[in-house]
């Protein structure tokens, strides 16, 4: 019998966390969960400890340990915090972690797991986006494997196959999220709850706010830069609603290879979890009759301006993606919470980004990234309040 990979997921109680656990409960021979985390929904992280009986679980705050504690089967280790995940991420019985937490936050255990030379199976993109070449120089020093989750970045990993000297230009496709169709004039009139209903995937609050600003498609084109070594000039972001393709690579000789799979997230994260094998279908096969068409345009960057934002900041480079990603943090919260206007958005991450000092030096350090972040934070939540 061969050893059974173990696994440990931060963030498991959210969108990805959840679709994480039913892949692996559908391969219980293959996978064991070492370690598990949430921030504040204790219930279903117990739950998930009843029925997957992970060695470690940790919840952000402190004032949830003792319940959480009565909470889980006797034995379970309950952990808090940062310290906590950073904790769960480096156990030295762990084989792969996945980072499923939403934001930066995840950015000191993605680091630590890295150095502790596991493989990580990223589905936060945002901890990979402020600090890329930090965290691709740690994969390659301590051999980290660094296998993408987000779906267009897995289909592109599955395209590139090892060969990313061939690779000439990236097509990132996108559905176009809510707003695709929406006159720019009405963003500002729309319920959050329409904000967040995306016509193709279910995700968590930020990820579905991003989309509607196209900030996630920004924000791929950064992680897609970084993971792939290919020059932001070089990705070029399509608008496909059908979402079947989920991304293509085109190689020097001009040849393009698409992947294509039914929107599902299983997939992506079936495949992280079994690289460098591939299992079984557990999501629903591409029926091409019934689809009939597949078809592609350019995105309209005048009423989503988040996705000049994330170039520019991908063409600066230095700190300019650290204060991206912070600022977007921040103003997706503010709307989150009802304090701006949709459009508000964007024009805050841009005004940060103005005001932006670039640290543009050869080896950023973890600190030169994290003063970044809380700078950007500052200067968003204060812009937020006017
Ligand atoms: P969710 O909001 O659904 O889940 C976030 C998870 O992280 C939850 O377990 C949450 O705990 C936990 N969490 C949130 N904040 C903190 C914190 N401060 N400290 C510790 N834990 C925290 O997000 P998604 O699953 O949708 O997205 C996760 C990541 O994956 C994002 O970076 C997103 O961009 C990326 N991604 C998601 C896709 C999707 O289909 N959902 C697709 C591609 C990428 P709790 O439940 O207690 O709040
Ligand atoms: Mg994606």
């Amino acid at each position: 019998m061969t050893k059974k990979k173990t696994v440990a997921i931060l963030g498991s109680t959210g969108s990805i966390g959840i679709n994480t656990l039913n892949v692996i409960r559908q391969s219980a021979d293959r996978f064991r969960v070492v370690g598990l985390s949430a921030d504040s929904n204790i219930g279903l992280l117990a739950k998930q400890a009843h029925d997957f009986r992970p060695k470690a679980v940790s919840v952000g705050r402190k004032s949830l340990v003792n319940r959480l504690k009565k909470a889980v089967p006797p034995g379970t280790l309950v952990l808090d915090g940062l310290g906590g995940l950073t904790e769960i991420a480096c156990e030295k019985d762990t084989d792969i972690v996945v980072l499923a937490i939403s934001g930066t936050v995840c950015l000191i255990p993605l680091i630590e797991a890295i150095k502790k030379g596991k493989a990580v199976a990223l589905a936060n993109k945002e901890a990979l986006v402020s600090a890329g070449p930090l965290v691709k120089s740690l994969a390659q020093k301590h051999r980290a494997a660094m296998i993408p989750i987000d779906s267009e970045h897995s289909a592109i990993f599955q395209c590139i196959n090892g060969k990313v000297s061939d690779v000439s230009k990236i097509y990132l496709t996108g559905s176009g999220g809510p707003l695709l169709d929406v006159p720019l004039n009405r963003f500002d009139r729309l319920s959050r709850k329409f904000i967040l209903r995306h016509p193709r995937w279910r995700m968590g609050k930020k990820i579905s706010v991003d989309s509607a600003t196209m900030m996630n498609k920004g924000l791929e084109i950064l992680e897609a830069k970084y993971l792939f070594g290919v020059a932001e000039k070089d990705i070029e972001v399509l608008i496909h609603p059908e979402a079947i393709v989920h991304s293509m690579v085109e190689f020097v000789d001009g040849s393009v290879l698409a992947q294509m799979a039914v929107a599902d997230m299983r997939l992506p994260i079936q495949y992280a979890l079994n690289f460098p094998l591939r299992a079984r279908a557990i999501v629903e096969r591409l029926d091409f009759i019934k689809i009939g068409a597949l078809t592609f345009r350019k995105p309209d960057e005048v009423k989503f301006p988040c996705l000049g934002l994330a170039r520019a900041a991908a063409s600066s480079g230095g700190t300019a993606p650290a204060a991206l990603c912070a600022a977007d943090e921040e103003a997706v919260k503010c709307y989150l919470d009802g304090n701006i206007k949709f459009s508000r958005i964007a024009e805050i991450i841009e005004k940060v980004l103005s005001r932006h000092r670039n640290v543009k030096i050869d080896a950023l350090s973890v600190k030169d990234i994290l003063d970044t972040d809380r700078w950007a934070r500052e200067e968003a939540r204060s812009l937020c309040c006017l």
